[in-house]
């Protein structure tokens, strides 16, 4: 990928706000469970940071998706993991099918307000019985006179406590299970959703996870986006940018895990010696360096595609894959030479080790990723290469 000058202004730009308005205090917001989404919003939207490459007719800049990558990497020096992953909800996951296939109206209504930051954004796909079978899902909308009357519930659903509205995957028929469903952007405030309080995490702490409940939910017609039908097929689109921000984001990250043991092993001695001049420690750093630059090698090379409009899905999919495993090994290895400081629990390290391991399990796990690499690669037993 080539990076223009205003790919480096973003990168600058991305980089002040962090410093000056998150990373001061997400040690606290850690502490608390919760940051100031409204807030922290509100402020990324008057920068213009949550629209990057949204239509400019919304309030959005309309650059290409390398600009949005370019964030989401420099999202990634924020000192934790929970802090991204709700920024990376409101512009890669619950706003991309939106933008693309909703109408004027409902874009006026929702699309503006999220790039604005004035609204908070969830995605609403997963459900207790069914997390990786997307297709499985239970939740229902069914038609009365020009309204749905949404039923059911969603599980583990980011940002929701503090939502203002939710992009939500619903059956709104008794068709086969890939062409009976919609996407349906549903007000948080409507009479009958109730969220539960939020879920106590092993990491990404910062951020707010819960389970949204639908009894009788009561919503337009014209909230629905895009055809009927078709919420299946725009949920599996609007993964791809979900995928590519998932590992976009954790490079800087990872890179922190080792420069920061890089400066640990450099002060602290045993037998005499600086950590760091174990060659099967600075050895072992190296390669983890090496594998991050082939992550982002993987990250940009399926960015340009994406941005030639080419289909991404195999190449998303490996960057997902890749950046879980990675992140698994790279803040494994990296604790292991804090030694018992390492396992403490306000450890830059050890909170990487539990905020990354979420990479493996959300947006689609390490095995459904393997699934889509095996059916793109005709291996998968019974499917044609497609
Ligand atoms: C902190 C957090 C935030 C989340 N945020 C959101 C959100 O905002 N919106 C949302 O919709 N969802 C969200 N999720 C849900 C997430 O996407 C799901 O947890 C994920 O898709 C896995 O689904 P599951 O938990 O039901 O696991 P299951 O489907 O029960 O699978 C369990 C495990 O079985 C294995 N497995 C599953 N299927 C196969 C297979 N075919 N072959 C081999 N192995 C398999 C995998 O290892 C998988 O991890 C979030 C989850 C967490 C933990």
């Amino acid at each position: 990928m080539i990076f223009t000058q205003e790919h480096e202004e973003l990168r600058r730009t991305v980089r002040n706000f962090v410093d000056k308005e998150i990373n001061p205090h997400v040690d606290e917001w850690e502490k608390d469970g919760r940051f100031p989404i409204h807030e922290i919003f509100k402020k990324a939207g008057d920068l213009g940071l949550l629209g990057i490459s949204k239509p400019e007719k919304f309030g959005g800049m309309g650059l290409d998706y390398s600009y949005s990558i370019v964030a989401a990497e420099e999202f990634g020096t924020i000192r934790c993991g929970g802090i991204p992953m709700s920024i990376g909800v409101q512009t890669d996951m619950c706003t991309p099918a939106l933008a693309r296939f909703g109408s004027d109206e409902l874009r006026e209504q929702f699309l503006a307000p999220a790039i604005a930051g004035d609204m908070v954004g969830c995605i609403g796909v997963s459900e207790v019985g069914a997390g990786s079978d997307v297709a499985g899902l239970k939740t229902t909308a069914r038609k009365d006179g020009d309204d749905y009357v949404i039923n059911g519930s969603k599980m583990w659903i980011t940002n929701s406590p503090s939502a203002d509205f939710i992009c939500l995957l619903a059956n709104t028929s008794d068709d086969k299970p890939h062409v009976n469903k919609s996407l349906i952007v549903v007000p948080m405030k409507t009479p009958g959703i109730t969220v539960s309080p939020h879920l106590d995490k092993l990491g990404m702490r910062s951020s707010e996870t819960a389970q949204v409940f639908f009894d009788n939910v009561r919503v337009p017609q014209r909230y629905r986006i895009g055809h009927e039908g078709a919420g299946f097929m725009m949920q599996m689109l609007q993964f791809q940018e979900e995928r590519l921000f998932g590992a976009a984001n954790i490079i800087k990250g990872l890179e922190y895990c080792v420069d920061s043991t890089i400066d640990y092993c450099k002060q602290r001695h045993t037998f005499g010696n600086p950590l760091i001049d174990n060659q099967a420690i600075h050895f072992r750093l190296a390669e983890l360096q090496t594998e991050i630059e082939c992550l982002r090698a993987l990250v940009y090379q399926a960015t340009e595609q994406y941005v030639k409009g080419r289909d991404v899905t195999k190449l998303a999919s490996m960057a997902k894959l890749k950046a879980g495993r990675l992140g698994r090994e790279v803040s494994d290895a990296c604790l292991q030479y804090w030694g018992g400081m390492g396992f403490m629990w306000d450890n830059p390290v050890s909170r990487a080790y539990r905020d990354v391991r979420l990479v493996s399990i959300g947006g689609g796990a390490d095995e459904i990723m393997l699934g889509i690499i095996c059916k793109l690669m005709g291996i998968l037993p019974g499917k044609k290469k497609g």
